[in-house]
């Protein structure tokens, strides 16, 4: 039987990888997602007979709330609120790895290893940390605490000295058993993670739900040696390292380091940093019919989607505009930026709901090139993911990041409500070039007035 057991853990292992691998394309994306759900009902079933007298009435009651709320949530939450439910999902997912380990220190009549002591110890802080952290980032980014960065002085040594008092009640509880030292372990590393989330802006905090997914993950796996449980080793391992990669991408695709990140200060100046010298600069706006008439007589038109067209959900008439330019002999493309949006992914998962075709869905790298090259691009909402100044301004702060070439096409129309400025607070030398229309509304309306024109 336990042979059994084993090879179910390890199919659900395999399913968690082939899920991981799926997620990584919009094209697989929804085999991935089913490949996911499967491996975890496998390995949750399996539990059941692994576990030695389970209260099955008890789960039962866990689960049926758990789903049902999963299930609610995820009908129900706004596009642009995803990132703070990820962060909120993490703050459970450490809450789960502490209460694990806290079980299992005054589970009756179980004396633990020094080994896996390490590892409960490992588990549980890590656990702790990610589910104050977690909280602090969900507050952040719901708006429910305020997302400046809070710093005071001696914040570093403060935060050293818990840190140091936390490893120190760890190893007492380590020598001596006192479940006493590993409760004040846990206190101190709850309070750690409050206190390593809060001197770090609203402008990183998505970066931070993506380490926190990593803690999490590797918060699992430190359990699931102490459980002696292969697929939470495996998963939480799955998670730890995705989580960390993902961070990694992110970082990558806005010109920061996570060393940076961590120690806050980038969102500080959210939001305020607006208009450069403040001068007041000339710009050319036009209306949806002016838009509608360059693009149906253009060759080819390239759409870069941004945060806008997430707040706007304009995704679907979106698609019937692409459509009916198409219908015109215009050929049509969407040019995606890593970070465009408020989390990875976000502008493919808005085009794949309105089903828009993946093979005109490209990414940066494969379209950059092509920018000169096109007659009209149409930036829809979009804003930091086109700012030139990350190439010619070497004093602004997103120099360096990797843009869409926007700027170099024959034709540039941008449709936002106004010319105020984007996620980084900076202002966007492309609105004021010879070349660009500013389209001002809301984007689904201007791209409904667009269809009406066409
Ligand atoms: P930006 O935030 O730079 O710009 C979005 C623009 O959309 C704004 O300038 C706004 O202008 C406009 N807008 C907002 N609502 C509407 C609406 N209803 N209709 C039309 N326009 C609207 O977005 P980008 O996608 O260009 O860039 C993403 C930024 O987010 C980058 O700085 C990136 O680093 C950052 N980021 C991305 C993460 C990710 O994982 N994707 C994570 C963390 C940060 P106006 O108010 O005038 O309408």
């Amino acid at each position: 039987m336990q042979n059994l057991y084993a090879l179910s853990y390890l199919v659900s292992a395999v399913l968690f990888i082939l899920s991981l691998r799926g997620l990584s394309s919009p094209v697989s994306a929804r085999a991935g997602n089913v490949y996911g759900m499967v491996g975890m009902a496998l390995a949750g079933v399996t539990t059941l007979f692994v576990a030695s007298s389970p209260v099955l009435w008890l789960i039962g009651i866990a689960i049926a709330a758990g789903a049902a709320i999963g299930a609610w949530k995820a009908k129900t939450v706004a596009m642009t609120a995803m990132p703070e439910l990820v962060a909120a999902m993490h703050s459970l997912v450490g809450l789960a790895a502490v209460l694990i380990a806290v079980a299992a220190i005054y589970h009756t009549g179980q004396s633990h290893t020094q080994v896996q002591k390490i590892e409960l110890f490992l588990g549980a802080f890590i656990g702790a940390i990610t589910f104050t952290a977690s909280i602090v980032a969900w507050g952040k980014l719901s708006g429910r605490f305020a997302s400046k960065p809070v710093r005071f002085a001696g914040q570093h040594v403060f935060n050293l000295v818990v840190f140091l008092a936390m490893l120190g009640f760890g190893g007492a509880y380590f020598v001596t058993d006192s479940h006493s030292a590993f409760l004040m372990m846990l206190v101190l590393a709850l309070l750690l993670g409050v206190m390593v989330i809060v001197p770090i802006g609203g402008a990183d905090m998505p970066v931070v739900v993506s380490m926190l997914n990593s803690y999490s993950g590797w918060a699992a796996a430190g359990i699931g040696f102490t459980l002696d449980n292969s697929v939470l080793i495996i998963a939480g391992a799955c998670v730890g390292s995705s989580g960390a990669i993902l961070s990694y991408i992110m970082c990558r695709a806005m010109n920061r380091s996570l060393v940076s990140v961590l120690l806050g200060g980038f969102g500080a100046a959210e939001g305020t940093a607006a208009g450069g010298d403040g001068a007041a600069r000339n710009y050319k706006s036009g209306s949806p019919e002016d838009a509608a008439f360059l693009m149906s007589n253009a060759e080819s038109v390239v759409i870069v989607p941004g945060y806008g067209l997430a707040v706007s959900r304009a995704q679907h008439a979106l698609q019937e505009l692409t459509t009916m330019l198409e219908e015109h002999g215009v050929k049509v493309r969407y040019a995606i930026h890593p970070v465009a949006g408020r989390m990875p992914g976000h502008m493919n998962v808005l085009l794949a709901e309105a089903e828009v075709p993946y093979d005109k869905v490209l990414e940066m790298e494969e379209i950059n090139s092509e920018f000169s090259t096109t007659d009209v691009v149409l930036v829809i909402g979009a804003n930091d993911v086109v700012n030139p100044a990350a190439k010619n301004d070497s004093a602004s702060p997103i120099y360096g990041m990797p843009i869409l070439d926007a700027y170099k096409a024959r034709t540039v129309l941008v449709v936002k409500r106004s010319m105020s400025v984007g996620y980084a607070g900076l202002d966007n030398d492309l609105f004021y070039m010879d070349k660009t229309m500013m389209v001002f509304g809301d984007a689904k309306k201007v791209v409904e007035d667009m269809l009406h024109a066409i």
